[in-house]
């Protein structure tokens, strides 16, 4: 089957959770990429033609955005690779991978968590698994992987009163910034739930861009808070990976 290409002038952002061997017997196994796999996803993206851009890039792509009438990528086909949640696993076994590929990501931390145990699956039995420490996140920056938020606490921020969905935007950028030494850009919400005024309220507090699990690609038109991505869950082969990028570009 031949994929239909991305067009040249939007942005593909991948959605991973874990990766490494998937712990089957506790659930949430759809969340997790083994190590391999997402190898040979990033070889095939390559293959394909895809340029992997860092969360800078696409900062400064969408910043002038207001400028250019017709604005094309310099890159054909620019992917960025966004990890939610933050946990320890990332260090252990998606850090080596990227490192190999050369392939830039973007790590959303659950900021009042860090170093600590998940705690916020559905299932008690998915939970207590090891979130990265400040140590492994500094570490995991100084090569080159770039950090956004993920909240403080990773509720449903649609849930909460108005007072405490703007605590978990504004103060898990400030916890994130005084750990990492970096300013903190971009967030993406837990579960993907954004409202507009809770993607409005994400910019007030400072954030640039905000990214949600809405499902498409990415142009100059699409709102800065609110970015879509392609939510990668496990694939037990290749060609279900190949089949929904192609299918993401006739969105
Ligand atoms: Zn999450």
């Amino acid at each position: 089957m031949r994929s239909s290409p991305v067009p040249e002038d939007r942005l593909l952002v991948l959605l991973y959770h874990n990766v490494g061997p998937s712990p089957g017997r506790r659930g949430l196994a759809a969340q997790w990429t083994e190590s391999g796999a997402l190898r040979a996803q990033l070889r095939y993206l390559r293959e394909a033609g895809y340029a992997f851009v860092d969360a800078q890039w696409v900062l400064d792509w969408l910043s002038r955005a207001p400028t250019h009438a017709a604005p094309s990528p310099p890159v054909s086909r620019p992917t960025l690779l966004t990890f939610d949640d933050g946990q320890a696993n990332l260090y252990t076994h998606a850090l080596p991978v990227l490192e190999e590929e050369g392939v830039p990501a973007l790590v959303f931390a659950v900021a009042g968590r860090v170093g600590d145990l998940t705690d916020w699956e559905s299932m008690p039995s998915w939970r207590h698994n090891p979130v990265l420490t400040w140590e492994q996140m500094l570490e995991m920056q100084e090569r080159g992987i770039t950090f956004g938020s993920h909240t403080l606490t990773h509720p449903h921020l649609p849930a909460l009163l108005e007072a405490d969905w703007r605590r978990e935007l504004a103060e898990s950028k400030l916890v994130l910034e005084e750990g990492l030494g970096r300013p903190v850009e971009t967030v993406a919400y837990p579960y993907g739930e954004v409202t507009p005024e809770i993607g409005a309220a994400a910019l007030e507090a400072g954030y640039r861009l905000g990214f949600s699990t809405r499902r498409g690609l990415n142009s100059l038109d699409t709102a800065l808070a609110a970015l879509r991505r392609m939510n990668v869950r496990r694939h037990r082969g290749l060609w279900l990976f190949r089949r929904k990028v192609a299918k993401m570009a006739r969105l």
